[in-house]
């Protein structure tokens, strides 16, 4: 018999929704120019990559001129966070968090290094940034502030105006990660009120290895890439047309089909959220259950109660055909306890036995129902052997 396999880690990457790959095929082939050559190809290519611009800035509420294509949300945080900081010159330091992805902290953490003023914030215990510790950082000395829309850990959303009016307030940029937000909540970088924006298209069902950062006009970056005059000398280097075109299909695609789909995520992760408090009392639901992603599900079993390791679980559910993970996908492998949800308060033991759940499209309640059916069986049969 084939075993029944469910993917639960759509937070980590999407499968690629079968209308992107039609929009990309013809850039494959006969549509396969230089967009930055003057020849017919080269023209044809250039309309594509505008075309695809301009659907993603309209879809942000941004102007085509400012958003600037990239392989990636990674490349697009670190070049935020160094464009910014290199045009700043000397003055200035960065205010983060301690929960932000790795492609925000680490580029932090080399510019404290360099020695730059940079500043973690704590976060309470929904994993949302703490405003009062904000307001003190924030000052004279702040070139960027970067907080995260949306957490790709805990789904737990950040008030991103009021962060925004904090930066702007002492004179600082504010940069924001919106990868896991955009395409599951409305995103507009002007009510927002931010000043760069990360965005990727392989959590949304477009393809892996193409991003863009939103830079409102006049915001001075300076670029990492020397090479070619791409992306206005931004981003040099020869322009991807088939995937910015898959990017632009896959951001109209999620916008169109975004209101009824989040209602059915919802429904679906509230279901097996239920149904995880009722198998195993105790149990922590991580997040903030007022402001929170429709599609994850983050939970920790307390140590005292539930002596798992979250690692050893994941294993368990894969070899039951189930795909979950217990940290962020970047740092699965690695046996440490996820930094987010150990700057939510948690202990270390608490905090490795953490699963994350994150619903897509293809999920339905019956993939509900057999998920909690394998887990209890896994976690009982796990228990019953630390306890030997
Ligand atoms: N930022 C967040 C919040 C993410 O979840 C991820 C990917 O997991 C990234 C950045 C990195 O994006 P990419 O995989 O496109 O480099």
């Amino acid at each position: 018999m084939v075993m029944r396999r469910i993917y639960l880690d759509h937070t980590a990457t999407t499968p690629l929704d079968p209308r992107v790959m039609e929009a990309m095929r013809p850039c494959f082939s006969e549509a396969f120019g230089n967009a930055s050559s003057v020849h017919a190809y080269g023209r044809e290519a250039r309309v594509l990559l505008e075309r695809a611009r301009g659907i993603i800035a309209e879809a942000v509420g941004a102007e085509p001129a400012e958003i600037f294509f990239t392989s990636g949300g990674t490349e697009a945080d670190n070049l935020a966070i160094t464009g910014v900081m290199s045009a700043a010159g000397e003055r200035g330091g960065i205010v983060t968090s301690s929960a932000e992805h790795h492609a925000v902290l680490e580029p932090c953490r080399h510019l404290a290094e360099k020695g730059k003023d940079v500043s973690f914030l704590p976060v309470d215990g929904y994993g949302a940034v703490d405003l009062d510790a904000l307001r003190r950082q924030t000052g004279e000395g702040t070139a960027l502030v970067s907080i995260m829309h949306a957490n790709n850990e805990t789904g737990t959303l950040s008030a991103i105006q009021s962060i925004a009016g904090i930066a702007h307030q002492a004179g600082a940029l504010f940069h924001t990660d919106a990868v896991q937000s955009a395409g599951k909540i409305p995103l507009d970088v002007r009510g927002l009120g931010v000043d760069l924006m990360t965005l990727s298209a392989h959590k949304m069902y477009g393809p892996k290895g193409i991003g863009a950062l939103f830079v409102r006009r006049g915001v001075p970056l300076d670029p990492m890439l020397r090479g070619g005059g791409q992306e206005r000398g931004r981003r040099p280097g020869t322009e991807n047309v088939p995937l910015a075109v898959g990017f632009a299909e896959a951001f109209r695609l999620a916008l169109q089909e975004r209101e009824e789909e989040s209602v059915r995520l919802r429904w679906l992760r509230d279901g097996l959220e239920r149904r995880l408090c009722e198998l195993f009392p105790g149990i922590i639901v991580n997040g903030d259950p007022g402001a929170r992603l429709p599609h994850i599900l983050n939970v920790s079993f307390r140590a005292s109660e539930y002596p798992l390791e979250g690692d050893m679980l994941v294993m368990n559910m894969d070899l039951e055909g189930i795909a979950l993970t217990s940290g962020s996908a970047c740092t699965s492998g690695s046996l440490d306890p996820s930094h987010v949800i150990l700057a939510m308060g948690r202990d270390e033991q608490t905090a490795k036995a953490t699963l994350r759940f994150s619903f897509g499209k293809g999920n339905t309640m019956d993939d509900v129902e057999h998920v909690a059916e394998k887990l209890n069986v896994v976690i009982r049969r796990m228990l019953k052997k630390s306890a030997r």
